[in-house]
């Protein structure tokens, strides 16, 4: 079961609910910098419509995605190999035709090398449509090109009345979300999954996650980085955890060809349709493919 979220008014109503608890909401106004006082709390600079303030916290959450700028400031280890940067882009698109009940995924290198392109449904007719690319190993085209390349080919009457580019991190959450002070969440932090390259339920919940943590941790007036922890650790059973696994099970698929995935393809449409689960699709793919068993292994290690 998945959802389809509409972005533009979901943020807008997650602001409304902070607003509506006493959270005081700034728009057009960006975190320039931050140092610590000498009292330990925190200075952070901000430029927006007001000109230029400097706010006092006991606390900051860094939730500023793949640009990540807080983690750095305060110290962090937010770095990325060039290997697991994915270059994303995205159309809304009208006048396509699909099963409104289906998200569309597919595979390949002459696609989208080292990611893959997606419809999902929007409403009858209209559909977020886009793919990720690794950048190292296309072909010197960016997203948007593969993109056109794609839609021309499977959806060529449709029109584009949106778009959206942008980064999407898939390597696992960083070795330390936290500092004196200072917690980061969300892309900031590499929450994102990285077989999937799906981060707003993983933000959302490590919003909360460290929401709370800062709120008992200013109540109880200890707000070091030890009494931070507690939110890294909170993060890693949750997800963080299993996020290292997918990792590893996507260093072991990038080995494997469009060749390959062919191959299995085929043996997944060979299962009768009323019996293709997912566990008798991996049992029959680990017998008539031993390639997996590599990969298969990654989940256990
Ligand atoms: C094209 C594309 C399609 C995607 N599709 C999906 C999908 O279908 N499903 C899914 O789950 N995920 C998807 N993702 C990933 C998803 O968008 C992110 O994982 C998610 O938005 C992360 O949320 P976040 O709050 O951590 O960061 P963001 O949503 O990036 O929010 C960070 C915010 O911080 C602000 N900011 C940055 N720096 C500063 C600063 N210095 N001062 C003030 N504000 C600042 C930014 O303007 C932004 O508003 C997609 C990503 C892309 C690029």
């Amino acid at each position: 079961m998945a959802w389809i979220l509409d972005r533009t008014r979901f943020d807008t109503f997650l602001a409304e609910r902070a607003r509506a608890v006493g959270v005081e909401v700034r728009v057009a106004t960006e975190a320039a910098g931050m140092e610590r006082d000498g009292d330990g709390r925190w200075r952070v600079r901000v430029r927006g419509p007001r000109g230029e303030e400097v706010w006092r916290a006991r606390v900051v959450i860094g939730a500023d995605g793949v640009e990540a700028m807080v983690g750095r400031w305060a110290g962090l280890d937010t770095r990325v190999p060039a290997r697991d940067m994915e270059s994303c882009a995205q159309y809304v698109l009208q006048n396509v035709d699909f099963d409104p009940d289906a998200i569309y995924l597919q595979f390949g290198d002459r696609i989208a090398p080292g990611g893959y392109a997606w419809l999902f449904p929007k409403g009858v007719g209209i559909a977020n449509v886009g793919l990720g690319i690794v950048a190292l190993r296309a072909d010197g085209r960016n997203a948007r090109e593969y993109l056109d390349a794609w839609i021309a080919r499977r959806y060529p009457g449709g029109t584009t009345v949106g778009s959206t580019v942008g980064g999407v991190i898939v390597n696992p959450t960083i070795k330390q979300t936290y500092g004196d002070g200072v917690m980061v969440a969300g892309d900031a932090a590499h929450m994102v999954n990285p077989l999937s390259g799906a981060g707003i339920v993983n933000a959302m919940k490590a919003g909360q996650l460290g929401g709370r943590t800062a709120a008992a941790a200013i109540r109880e007036g200890d707000t070091s980085a030890r009494r931070l922890s507690s939110y890294h650790r909170a993060w890693m059973d949750l997800l963080g955890e299993e996020h290292r696994t997918h990792y590893r099970i996507k260093q072991a698929l990038d080995e494997l060809d469009d060749g390959f995935f062919n191959g299995l393809a085929r043996t997944a449409n060979r299962i009768p349709e009323r019996k293709r689960s997912l566990g008798r699709i991996f049992a029959h793919a680990l017998v008539r493919h031993p390639q997996l068993i590599p990969v298969a292994a990654r989940c256990f290690v």
